[in-house]
């Protein structure tokens, strides 16, 4: 049967009943299944009764709370498409989202609220803003948990229905709305279900945001569709997360590279009771097999897994499956789920399959590809072909097993002379050294015009005296000569992403503005 999301996940809530939901990792505030039914329930009837209809677009923009999971199932069900936003977003950004995906309504925070008024009026168009833990002049969502008034009976259709109205990371270019069907993001769901372990008694940190297809995805749908406890966070800070997990003894982590990386390098891990822990996941950017490896031994646990996505694709495609974490080769992103056909084509021509091992464009296609982005046939047409193949832009191979390997994103290549350099694998290569913190890689034109890499490098805090000279001696040594970092710069942190990956574009510019100042050296 063909259910509307929040029917796909909380169809079994009522069955939970007293088991915790879902746990504020900052105040201890808890929600049981039983109330997250109900709540949602009543807020939809409520965001009804406020005028939401069948095909509105909802704003919610809020960092990770017990009230996100409520305010979106709410908003589904009284038949709105959900477009979440990132909760440190401008105004002016915001406003770009709310205008381009003519929402309606906002769901805000109080400590968000100017914000999200500001771009409400700058997007206009906007009918009410409410405001999960209330603001004076402004209905909040306990407020709507008295309404009387009767629930929404909507007639979503699932296989046309937008749910979600994610917009891509933009780490490639200007964020686009993607379109989500009910049907795409319940099936993807049910696609991923032999790789998701959870379920009662189970633990979840949902440290990653909810905003983002992932979190929404593994830290929110899957997990509470099972019956498992999310205990949420708004943001990643390394004591309050690892304290959270030794607290809550969390079972199973789901987190992006730098928080891999943290795990295995940083000194304050060693002061936390981490022995809870059964799993962890890695998704969003490319971890490498070594950095993986250190952290799996340094906490005793499973290999850490991998899966693959993206926004567009609602979102995985991918995973390691909990039985093959330790049959799976190191550095795979996992095994093509059920229902799922994937090519893997030649970058210079695209109408030749490769083989084993052969590294190219991953195409996918299966019933969780996006409807489109929102308002821009063209770039839907870009990524999806004719026949119905979904090009991902990333570079990948697979070996006889059917494991895949991601290499890169086909536009961060770095072209040296004809010869193609993969960005991840320089920032592997580097995070192994001990005096690294972290480390990115984008290409930059030399003053002979080839394109090079050029590394951004943090130290870790014993290695102030590590230079220039000692960083790119150091990948001289272990790599072939077309992949030598020719340029570095120091810097305090990589600048990334909410979702974990790292803002090339920002390296960039800070490249660009130091070259017009040459002297100035963060
Ligand atoms: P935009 O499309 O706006 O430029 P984005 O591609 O970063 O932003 P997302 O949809 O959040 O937006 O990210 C999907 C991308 O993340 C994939 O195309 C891939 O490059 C990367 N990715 C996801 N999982 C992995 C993984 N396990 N290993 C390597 N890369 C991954
Ligand atoms: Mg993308």
């Amino acid at each position: 049967v063909e259910l509307p999301i929040h029917d796909a996940v909380l169809g079994h809530a009522a069955d939970f009943g007293d088991l915790p939901a879902l746990i504020d990792g900052t105040d201890g505030t808890t929600l049981t299944y039983e109330q997250v039914d109900r709540f949602h329930r009543r807020v939809a009837a409520a965001l009804a009764e406020a005028g939401v209809r069948k095909g509105d677009v909802l704003a919610l923009h809020s960092p990770n709370t017990v009230a996100f999971p409520i305010a979106f199932y709410a908003a589904t069900r009284a038949g709105a498409s959900v477009t979440t936003v990132h909760p440190l977003a401008t105004a002016e950004e915001f406003a770009k989202q709310l205008k381009d995906s003519a929402a309606r309504w906002i769901v805000t925070v109080s400590p968000l609220l100017e914000a999200a008024r500001r771009a409400a009026e700058l997007a206009g168009g906007v009918e009410e803003v409410f405001v999960c833990d209330g603001a004076p002049g402004h209905r909040s969502l306990a407020d709507m948990l008295t309404s009387a008034a009767p629930e929404p009976a909507v007639d979503v259709d699932p296989a046309e229905d937008v749910a979600v109205l994610p917009y891509s990371s933009g780490t490639t270019g200007i964020p686009k709305g993607v379109m989500l069907t009910h049907r795409q993001i319940a099936t993807n769901l049910a696609q991923l279900e032999p790789a998701i372990t959870t379920g009662p008694g189970d633990r979840i940190l949902a440290v990653l945001p909810f905003f983002h297809i992932y979190g929404l995805t593994a830290l929110m749908n899957a997990p509470l569709r099972k019956g498992a406890t999310v205990v949420v966070l708004p943001r990643f800070e390394l004591e309050t997360f690892l304290a959270a997990v030794q607290d809550h003894r969390i079972t199973g982590l789901y987190v992006a590279p730098p928080i891999v990386l943290a795990l295995a390098k940083h000194p304050a891990v060693a002061r936390y009771d981490l022995s809870s822990l059964k799993y962890i996941i890695s998704a969003a950017a490319p971890l490498d097999a070594e950095l993986a490896a250190a952290c799996s031994r340094r906490l005793g646990l499973p290999p850490v897994g991998q899966a693959y996505g993206m926004t567009e694709l609602s979102p995985g495609t991918h995973v390691v499956p909990p039985d093959a974490m330790h049959v799976a080769p190191p550095g795979t992103v996992g095994r093509l789920i059920a229902g799922t056909e994937m090519r893997i084509v030649s970058l210079a021509d695209p109408g030749q399959d490769l083989g084993v091992g052969e590294p190219g464009e991953i195409l996918i296609r299966g019933p969780q590809v996006m409807k489109g982005y929102l308002g821009r046939p063209d770039a839907t047409a870009a990524m999806i072909d004719a026949d119905g193949w979904l090009h991902t832009g990333d570079v990948g191979h697979v070996d006889g097993d059917g494991w895949l390997f991601v290499v890169d994103r086909v536009k961060e290549l770095i072209k040296y002379k004809g010869f193609q350099v993969a960005p991840a694998e320089l920032e592997a290569l580097l995070l192994t050294h001990p005096g690294i913190a972290d480390a990115a890689v984008i290409g930059a034109y030399n003053d002979d015009g080839n394109e090079v890499p050029h590394a951004f490098v943090v130290r870790q805090p014993d290695a102030d005296g590590l230079s220039e000279g000692e960083v790119m001696m150091y990948v001289a040594e272990r790599v072939a000569p077309y992949k030598r970092v020719r340029q570095v710069t120091f810097l305090g942190a990589v600048p990334r992403a909410a979702s974990g990956k790292i803002l090339r574009r920002e390296l960039r510019d800070l490249r660009e503005k130091q070259q017009r100042e040459p002297k100035e050296q963060p």
